[in-house]
């Protein structure tokens, strides 16, 4: 059940499907985000009032916080249509040049993960942003030349996660840049409500509670975590009440902190062998049978942002929360 809490995977045909479905349709029904959605909200009235394109929207965040949900509602909101792309398609300028030279005038552009995008196309794409312009390249070397193509107006919404791998001269070209927070548990309780509805699941609030806070500040894994919890209601019959969803999480090794077994493992290791700390990330990993780079990219940052351990110059270190979650005390025996 790892997969279960990795926002960054995608998962089965069925659960894909079930996102789709489940994507809020304009900004007033896109739960929490506040600030980035009057940002939004302001930069689409005044488009509106010029009866222009609107600006070039990047969208920063973590995988799961509702990047694809806010361009899909830029589209919808300013009654334009919609074209999808992602970095990783996008290998070659003359890619971009094709997805670019096909859009119709006023259409939102949307290229996931764009810090993945050739370098070449990068450099096309700036032209493009600024003047609505490209030079198509024909031929090679010395007798090389480039024809200018106009393009229709459009609007390009970029996502990423990493907006520090961005080259400046790309995030600069950007209108707005909105960052996405982590959701809290009370935002992530009204993201399920509107999710149970539509799997016509019957819960109790309580449940959708218990739900939220073992999903990691995440929509994409509190809406899969809902899923589990409706087979296991399913099963086992009637109501999605608390005791349910405990049972159904503990099934699928999801903790009250929403920590998976790779999570737990990582922390036992600090705790017991190394009497919490500090020890070095590569001793870690070696101690855990994980790449360093898995725990450094997917299990370290939650560990880190809930404050169960902390990095310090020498080390990882367990904290005080990190100790109290495991019921555990570090030994003073030991230097
Ligand atoms: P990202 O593109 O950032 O990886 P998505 O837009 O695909 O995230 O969102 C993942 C899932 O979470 C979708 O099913 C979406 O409907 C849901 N979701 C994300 N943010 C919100 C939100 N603010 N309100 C309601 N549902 C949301």
């Amino acid at each position: 059940g790892d997969e279960l809490l990795q926002p960054e995977m995608m998962g089965s045909e069925a659960e894909v499907a079930f996102e789709g479905a489940l994507r809020p349709k304009s900004l007033a029904e896109f739960v929490g985000q506040q600030r980035v959605r009057g940002q939004l909200q302001l930069l689409l009235d005044a488009a509106t009032i010029q009866n222009r394109t609107p600006d070039h929207i990047l969208l920063a965040g973590p995988p799961g916080l509702g990047k694809t949900t806010l361009a899909m509602i830029v589209a919808h909101e300013s009654g334009r249509p919609l074209r999808l792309s992602s970095g990783p398609a996008i290998q070659h300028a003359g890619d971009l040049a094709a997805v670019l030279s096909s859009l119709v005038p006023g259409e939102v552009l949307f290229v996931d993960e764009i810090h993945r995008m050739a370098r070449s196309a990068e450099e096309l794409l700036y032209l493009a942003m600024e003047d609505f312009r490209i030079d198509i390249m024909v031929g090679k070397g010395a007798g090389a030349t480039s024809i200018p193509l106009d393009l229709a107006p459009f609007t390009l919404v970029g996502a990423t996660t990493r907006s520090g791998l961005l080259p400046n001269p790309l995030r600069d070209r950007f209108g707005f840049t909105a960052h996405l927070e982590f959701y809290d548990a009370d935002e992530l309780v009204q993201v399920l409500r509107r999710a149970a509805v539509m799997l016509e699941l019957r819960i109790e609030e309580s449940a959708l509670i218990e739900i939220a806070t073992r999903s990691r500040g995440t929509p994409r894994i509190a809406n899969r975590l809902l899923r589990r919890v409706r087979d296991y209601a399913l099963v086992h019959g009637g109501e999605a009440t608390r005791a349910v969803v405990r049972s159904a999480l503990e099934l699928y090794d999801v903790d009250e902190l929403g920590l998976d077994r790779l999570d737990r493992a990582v922390m036992l290791i600090l705790l017991t062998r190394f009497n919490g700390g500090p020890v070095g990330l590569n001793t870690l990993a070696v101690s855990v049978g994980e790449e360093s780079e898995t725990i450094e990219s997917v299990v370290e940052p939650f560990l880190v942002r809930i404050g169960l351990i902390v990095r310090t110059p020498r080390g990882r270190m367990a904290t005080r929360e990190g100790w109290e979650h495991f019921n555990m005390q570090p030994r003073n025996d030991i230097a």
